[in-house]
């Protein structure tokens, strides 16, 4: 249980409560270590509740839902937002301005990110280029927001899918296989997923999303931190608890 800013108790804590644990300014500027006095399992564990817990605060009616549904839907299946004629037309929604102030809505509470009045992601996928690849059977591919949302996809749209991912040590390229909800295969054996905060604040995409990567060994992930030492207290994390934290951030996404 969480306690809020005005006292509430929650399950979940809202974005400045995480903030205020990890000892991370509100604003962007200062820089501080963003791993305080938590563990990282619990970390990890919050970042999954906050994403989870940002719909539950959007507090949105049945019929917005769904338009959240069939945008998340459209990227899953085009790798790209549907246009807002599209989401007019599919919730038979009275205006594109009705759409505009609904999209306007989820970007505000950090369920899709924005830039120049264009949708580029919505958890857990992105419109635009990213280290991880995700691909369906029938073969298309779309790209994911980090490494744990790669997986996330998964248990979200109950499809098997395959990862492709690039390690930022060496570039090389690390294959997962996930199927009926386990880890097929993986090439190289020895994946492991580096979680780290950003040094500045804003919506999750940002502030972790570029810091949740799969490494292709401990070595390499080892050998990056030593270049990249603002980045050097992240955790580290197995496979198989990636796929944990995927399942349940998105299990339910859709339902
Ligand atoms: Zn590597």
């Amino acid at each position: 249980m969480f306690t809020d800013e005005s006292g509430r108790l929650g399950n979940v804590p809202s974005v400045d409560t995480l903030r205020k644990a990890m000892n991370e300014p509100t604003c962007c500027g200062a820089v501080t270590p963003a791993f305080g006095k938590i563990t990282v399992k619990s970390l990890m564990d919050q970042i999954g509740a906050t994403v989870r817990g940002r719909l539950a605060e959007a507090n949105l009616t049945q019929s917005e839902n769904e338009a959240r549904k069939f945008i998340l839907k459209e990227f899953a299946r085009t790798g790209k937002p549907p246009a807002e004629k599209a989401i007019v037309e599919a919730m038979k929604l009275p205006s594109v301005e009705a759409v505009h102030k609904f999209i306007e809505r989820l970007h505000k509470a950090d369920i899709l990110t924005m830039e120049g009045g264009e949708i580029i992601s919505a958890y857990p996928f992105s419109a635009r280029k990213t280290r991880h690849k995700v691909a369906f059977p029938d073969g298309h591919e779309i790209y994911s927001l980090c490494a744990t949302d790669a997986l996330g996809i998964h248990f979200m749209l109950g499809e098997n899918i395959v990862v492709r991912s690039r390690c930022p040590e060496c570039e090389g390229e690390m294959k997962i296989e996930v199927k009926d909800g386990k880890i097929a295969s993986c090439v190289p054996e020895g994946v492991v997923e580096s979680v780290s905060s950003g040094d500045h604040c804003g919506c999750t995409a940002k502030t972790f999303c570029p810091f949740m990567n799969f490494f292709c060994s401990k070595e390499h992930l080892e050998k990056w931190r030593e270049k990249n030492p603002a980045s050097a207290q992240g955790e580290m994390y197995q496979l198989q608890q990636v796929l944990e934290h995927g399942k349940y951030t998105f299990g339910d996404f859709l339902k």
